[in-house]
């Protein structure tokens, strides 16, 4: 996980979206991706990005944006296969815990945590799940 901001050379969700970086992918439009978080905060936690390069939601245009909400509407239906409740969230700017300077939206399905803001142990995303994840999901 790199940390240097705007620098598309070396962004991993870019060599996500481009295929130069494996991932999971369960969703793509001309301008957008979806794909599985690697260290999930519960299962079929899932990140939408734009396949341009922006660290902000300011970096990237209008249109990227609101491919991004329409992606979001679509992907969002899918994780109601697994559960009907969920979280949305875009995290901009360190201070806001971006870790990752590409812009994504989490979309994190809820089972009844106790407190689902708490961030506990996470776990990286086993093969076996994200296949598993990736057939409920893939499908539209
Ligand atoms: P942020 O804290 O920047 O909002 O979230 C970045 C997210 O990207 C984290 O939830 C992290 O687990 C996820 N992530 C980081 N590197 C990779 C990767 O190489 N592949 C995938 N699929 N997810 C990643
Ligand atoms: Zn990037």
């Amino acid at each position: 996980m790199g940390d240097r901001q705007g620098d598309a050379g070396d962004c991993i969700f870019c060599d996500i979206a481009t295929r130069r970086a494996p991932s999971y992918i369960v969703y793509e439009d001309a301008s957008t991706v979806a794909f599985l978080d690697l260290f999930p905060f519960t299962r079929g936690h899932l990140l939408v990005i734009p396949k341009r390069h922006g660290a902000r939601l300011a970096d990237i245009p209008f249109e990227d944006r609101m491919a991004m909400v329409r992606a979001l509407d679509e992907v969002c239906r899918r994780v109601e296969r697994l559960t009907s409740d969920y979280n949305v969230a875009l995290n901009v700017g360190a201070r806001a815990g971006q870790v990752v300077f590409h812009v994504h939206f989490h979309v994190i399905p809820r089972y009844g945590e106790a407190n689902p803001f708490l961030v506990r142990g996470r776990v990286r995303l086993s093969d076996d799940d994200a296949r598993e994840l990736v057939r409920e999901l893939a499908r539209s």
